[in-house]
């Protein structure tokens, strides 16, 4: 469902990402981890359309980026993303914040957005929070408000990238729960993240990248009880 062919990136004459290629099938979830620096962030962003690539190929479903002609608010309803610290719309209500884009971007009538969002609210615990904003949420309902206003938009698959980092350590298991969920209904999803256990317990594929590369990826019993490669050894010794 999602291709990457030699997808190369740099900035200026940093090469951050350097010939990367993967293929993730519909309802696959896949963890990406790595030392701070290696271009996780940047990997995700390319994939879901936030960045000119410099070179190679990422193709969602029948999207190309590389397309000239590609329709790019097309593009990213297809691929939602959630971010660690949670970008929610300050001035707007935990519902306003969900129903903005699917009124806006998809063209949904109010009613129907309103509908859905509650229906994702009450899937995500927070179906009494509709009406309240964002700074009276902790850390933890905000990145469920986060994911239910990514989902609002039907996406065909979700990009995480470090949800629970900036969360206090008490609430980073009511998010992973709700990540769980979803992996466990099919979504396709690419979560970068420190979270071994959910990494190991959760996806079906483990990538360790290094210095812009995948240097090792496989079922996370392979990789965390016997990585392959001296880096991914390393890096897992130290955590
Ligand atoms: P990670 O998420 O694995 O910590 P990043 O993708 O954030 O890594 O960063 C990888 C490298 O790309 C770093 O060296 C960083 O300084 C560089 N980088 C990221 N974004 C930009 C940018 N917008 N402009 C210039 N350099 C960037
Ligand atoms: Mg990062």
């Amino acid at each position: 469902m999602i291709k990457v062919e030699n997808l190369k990136k740099q900035y200026g004459d940093n090469v951050v990402l350097k010939d990367i290629s993967l293929n993730v099938k519909k309802g696959e979830a896949i963890s990406v981890i790595g030392p701070s620096g290696s271009g996780k962030s940047t990997f995700l962003r390319c994939i879901n359309g936030l960045e000119e690539l410099s070179d190679g190929h990422i193709c969602v479903d029948e999207f190309d980026l590389a397309d000239k002609n590609l329709n790019i608010d097309k593009f990213r309803e297809k691929v939602g993303m959630v971010f660690q610290n949670f970008n929610l719309f300050p001035h707007l209500t935990v519902l306003q914040n969900i129903t903005l884009a699917p009124v806006t971007l998809k063209k949904e009538t109010k009613s129907e957005a309103v509908k859905l969002g509650k229906e994702l609210l009450e899937k995500v615990g927070l179906l009494d929070k509709a009406d309240v904003y964002p700074s009276s949420l902790s850390g933890g309902q905000k990145q469920r408000v986060a994911i239910a206003r990514a989902l609002a938009m039907k996406p065909e698959a979700l990009l995480f990238d470090e949800p629970t980092s900036a969360l206090d350590p008490e609430m980073v298991g009511e998010v992973l729960k709700v990540m769980k969920d979803l992996a466990k209904e099919g979504m396709t999803m690419i979560v970068v993240t420190h979270e071994m256990g959910f990494a190991r317990e959760v996806c079906d594929r483990v990538i360790f990248m290094a210095d812009g590369e995948i240097v090792e990826q496989g079922k996370p019993e392979e990789v965390f009880l016997n990585p392959k490669n001296e880096r991914t050894q390393n890096f897992l010794k130290v955590l």
